[in-house]
């Protein structure tokens, strides 16, 4: 789950990395309070799930109340690379000496915690690795040994950060961040820019960060960070119905039991020339109300033309998963074309209930391929 800036920032505080004072506004009226209270000059700043918000005219100083409001007017319902902005961040604006960046994520391939730093920040990451790969510092972190402080004063040397005040300060500040990168189950911690103040104050102007999905039952504060409206209707309702559920980009709405066969069934659609829309597993179960979940799911994402059910009857039985079907039919009206798939134990008996009972949009097919054929065909 990624985080709002603001709310990262609320983490960076929470763990005694210092920040800019602000508030959150979701209206120019609020904002302009917002400055009000803050008093002097702030910077008005869209608050979306997407990076990049400075170059898309989602960041802008205003030196009164007034310019707040008027700011704030623009960036609401600014469209940043597909995320409409409904929220703002009014911060006391900062003065900048110099812009650096720090992060703490996960390396993959070397299985412990990665730091990267360096004094070329404000800019995209990516661009100073490809074109002054020798200024960004990394540090694995040992995750049994965890953070020792002389890993914090090698990425401030590393990086030639030369002035004795910012070496501190910034090595206190990465000892900080790799608590709370470890202490919320984060995947990133990112701040971009950390900014060095002309006083020589160090603080983070920005702040990334994604947390592990499978670890926010542990943390209730940050689950409750979540901003329902920021996810697209059908996730929004898998979700909640505790469906599996994946969103892809073609036409054909995938359902199955089983992460192998779902996988293979993508395969197939590609093989019969379509494209999935998307998929849900029903794993092991095939019951009316697993059925209706997940068709609810497919159903609300606008892109599915037609609905491709596969399923193969191992410990669930197919004569169950027809029954399920049919059921769920029952309740609910489905304007899709449907091509069901079923084999595997009873699946003759399957065939013939779905066969005797179903509506005239459902069809049945013996094979995978056939029915994937028909699945594509029924989407154009
Ligand atoms: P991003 O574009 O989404 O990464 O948003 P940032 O929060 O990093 O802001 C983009 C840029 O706006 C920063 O790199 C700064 O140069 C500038 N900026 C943001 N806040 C301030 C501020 O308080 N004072 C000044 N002078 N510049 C700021
Ligand atoms: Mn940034």
């Amino acid at each position: 789950m990624d985080l709002y800036e603001y709310q990262g920032k609320e983490l960076f505080k929470r763990h005694g990395i210092p920040v800019s004072d602000g508030r959150l506004a979701t209206s120019p009226e609020e904002a302009r309070a917002a400055a009000e209270e803050l008093g002097g000059p702030v910077v008005v700043k869209a608050q979306v799930l997407t990076g990049g918000r400075g170059k898309a005219g989602g960041v802008k100083l205003a030196e009164t109340p007034e310019d707040a409001e008027a700011r704030a007017r623009e960036i609401l319902g600014l469209d940043i690379r597909g995320h409409v902005v409904r929220r703002l961040w009014i911060e006391k604006a900062s003065d900048i000496a110099r812009e650096y960046y720090l992060s703490v994520t996960f390396d993959r391939g070397e299985k412990k915690p990665l730091f990267m730093f360096t004094t070329e920040g404000g800019v995209d990451i990516e661009e100073v690795a490809a074109t002054k790969p020798e200024a960004l510092v990394r540090l694995h972190v040992d995750p049994l040994e965890g953070f020792q402080p002389w890993q914090a004063r090698r990425l401030v040397y590393g990086g030639g950060v030369e002035d004795a005040g910012e070496q501190k300060q910034i090595a206190a500040i990465v000892g900080k961040l790799y608590e709370a990168f470890v202490e919320t189950d984060a995947m990133l911690c990112e701040i971009n820019p950390l900014i060095v103040t002309p006083e020589g104050e160090v603080r983070a102007l920005d702040s990334k960060f994604t947390v592990d999905d499978n670890a926010l039952y542990r943390h209730e504060d940050v689950a409750e960070m979540r901003d329902p409206e920021s996810y697209p209707p059908e996730e929004r309702a898998a979700r909640e119905k505790g469906v599996t559920y994946v969103k892809l980009d073609g036409e054909v709405g995938i359902l199955g039991n089983g992460a192998g066969l779902v996988m293979s069934t993508l395969d197939v659609i590609a093989l019969a020339g379509g494209q999935p829309a998307n998929f849900c597993d029903l794993g092991g179960g095939g019951d009316a109300e697993g059925v209706v979940d997940a068709l609810e799911v497919i159903t609300a994402d606008p892109q599915v033309k037609s609905i491709f059910f596969n399923i193969f009857g191992g410990i669930t039985r197919c004569d169950e998963v027809a029954r399920g079907i049919l059921a769920a039919l029952d309740r609910m009206t489905i304007e899709h074309p449907i091509v069901v798939r079923l084999d595997g134990t009873n699946a003759e008996e399957g065939r013939r209930l779905l066969q005797e009972a179903a509506p005239p949009n459902l069809h049945v097919e013996p094979t995978m391929l056939d029915a994937a054929r028909r699945a594509v065909e029924l989407a154009r």
